[in-house]
């Protein structure tokens, strides 16, 4: 958390009010964050730059500014958001964009501080940067390039989907709830798919990030908050995360809470009626 969906959200919210706007100046509240870059190389860099685009790749936040400037790269990791209004934990403030004509000001918080902010001097360089540690985004990957890295393991599938080396943006919430739509158990190996069900899954992948981010993601607890300080709706619609022993949509068995290899610490939910491990390519060899 935040995943893809929550991560779009955030920047469709910047991109409202942050395109064509000049910042005043930004300040670094908490150098912990950065990497690469010192708070007054930063903050020097970014005086009186205009913003060209918000945009996304995977789980960062990709600020470009207009001319040779360059581009800043925020990753929310566990914790991390932005506020359009003044936020109600203002001790979580690590980033501070103040725009002028009309002044205003954008907040970056991060309560566990487990984010990262980045400099690029230009998008090649961050789309290497990028590239080094992750694969492509999860709602631009194409079904072949997702089947040729799923053939390259004997992983579960659930852990391959979260692997960001393999596809960028999905995590526990969504590849539940992926897999569920697929109609496949989390524990299959990811090479036991056939081309049948790389299609449904590359398709689910699709519909359920298209649908998290038309209802602007997941919240719980004090997570994750929209950049007007609102909770996602995602999980008051989905299908199996946090409902153990509901009733699965398709079937109306009890969805079931398991651990799985390869995912320590996370809970996995799933239907053991509609996500099955065909005999053919069960475990037991
Ligand atoms: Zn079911």
């Amino acid at each position: 958390m935040p995943e893809l969906p929550e991560v779009e959200t955030m920047v469709r919210g910047l991109r409202g009010v942050l395109p064509g706007r000049r910042l005043r100046r930004l300040e670094v509240r908490d150098p912990s964050l950065l990497q690469g870059c010192t708070a007054t190389s930063l903050m020097r860099r970014m005086r009186g730059g205009t913003v060209a685009d918000v945009g996304r790749r995977g789980k960062w936040v990709v600020i470009e500014l207009e001319g040779d400037v360059g581009l800043i790269v925020i990753q929310p990791r566990m914790t991390g958001g932005f506020w359009l209004i003044e936020p109600d934990r203002p001790e979580h403030i690590r980033l501070s964009f103040h725009l002028e004509k009309p002044d205003a000001t954008i907040w970056y918080c991060d309560a566990r501080r487990l984010g990262k902010v980045s400099w690029y001097q230009d998008a090649a360089v961050a789309e290497t940067a990028f590239g080094r540690s992750h694969g492509p985004d999860a709602l631009r990957i194409d079904r072949d390039d997702l089947a040729g890295r799923l053939a390259r393991t004997s992983r579960g599938i659930k852990p391959t989907l979260m692997d960001q080396k393999v596809l960028a943006g999905i995590g526990n919430i969504y590849a539940d709830e992926t897999l569920h739509r697929a109609g496949l158990h989390p524990e299959r190996p990811s090479s036991s798919l056939s081309a049948d069900e790389i299609t449904r899954l590359h398709r689910a992948i699709g519909e359920v990030l298209a649908r998290a981010i038309e209802l602007e993601g997941s919240s719980f607890d004090a997570g994750y908050r929209t950049v007007l300080g609102l909770e996602g709706g995602f999980l008051a619609q989905n299908s199996v995360y946090g409902r153990e022993h509901q009733p699965c949509p398709s079937c109306a068995r009890p969805i079931r809470k398991t651990r799985i290899a390869g995912l320590i610490g996370r809970p996995t939910y799933y239907c053991p009626t509609c996500q099955v491990i065909p005999p053919s390519t069960s475990r037991s060899r």
